[in-house]
């Protein structure tokens, strides 16, 4: 099978500390389940109803993160279930998510995305944002919210050595955290650009199109 042959190959190419999130957006469950079948436990999707059909149709031991923007709306659909929402935006998206982990009694693991492209399109914080959230103790202060770390993904360009720029200052700012916020996840890197971010020291990478195919 190709799903197999391809996870394979990335699985044996990357350090064994970098975890491989499937990135199963847009493909239909019996793809899943083939990377499933290859022991694959760590699916990306970002859109809320998508994720939500996906995860009742299937297993349960499977770990499925938010990658995509997630409107506050919504928080309440994924909070019971959610692994990981790598796509933390705002302040009002951090209170949202505290509450609703409250509500269903849990502590929920998220990334802070930072924009690190120059695209416009990205969301995120910026590096000052994030630093004014913690310089005014505001990242700690919620109590069904785990602060694993960062996510950023680099502009859309050929140009490798700009990809790597945006990708070193990301780990420089994960590495200035790291010790006082407890960090331990930097997501970045996707299919066209995760071997730029495994030099940057990434530690999560999202595939999608390198396992599944294109979109
Ligand atoms: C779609 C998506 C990916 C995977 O993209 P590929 O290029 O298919 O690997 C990774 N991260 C985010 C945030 C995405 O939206």
């Amino acid at each position: 099978m190709k799903i197999h042959k391809n996870l394979d190959s990335i699985i044996n190419s990357i350090p064994i500390d970098v975890k491989l999130v499937a990135v199963s957006k847009t493909k239909p469950i019996d793809q899943i389940k083939l990377a499933y079948d290859c022991g694959q436990k760590d699916f990306g999707e970002n859109k809320v109803q998508e994720l939500v059909n996906k995860y009742n149709s299937l297993n349960k031991d499977i770990r499925w993160h938010m990658i995509g923007h997630l409107q506050r709306n919504k928080v309440k659909f994924i909070a019971p279930f959610i692994h990981l929402i790598h796509s933390v935006d705002s302040y009002r998206l951090l209170k949202e998510i505290n509450k609703q982990g409250f509500k269903c009694n849990r502590l929920i693991n998220i990334l802070v995305q930072i924009d690190i492209s120059n695209d416009n399109s990205k969301f995120g914080f910026s590096y000052n944002e994030f630093e004014e959230l913690v310089n005014k103790n505001e990242i700690n202060s919620f109590k069904n919210i785990c602060v694993k770390g960062f996510m950023g993904m680099a502009s859309f360009t050929d140009n490798q050595k700009k990809i790597g720029l945006e990708f070193k200052s990301l780990n420089n700012f994960y590495l200035k955290y790291k010790d006082s916020l407890k960090l331990d996840t930097l997501s970045m890197g996707m299919s066209g650009d995760y071997k730029i971010a495994i030099e940057h020291n990434t530690n999560m990478i999202r595939l999608g199109s390198s396992i599944f195919g294109s979109r």
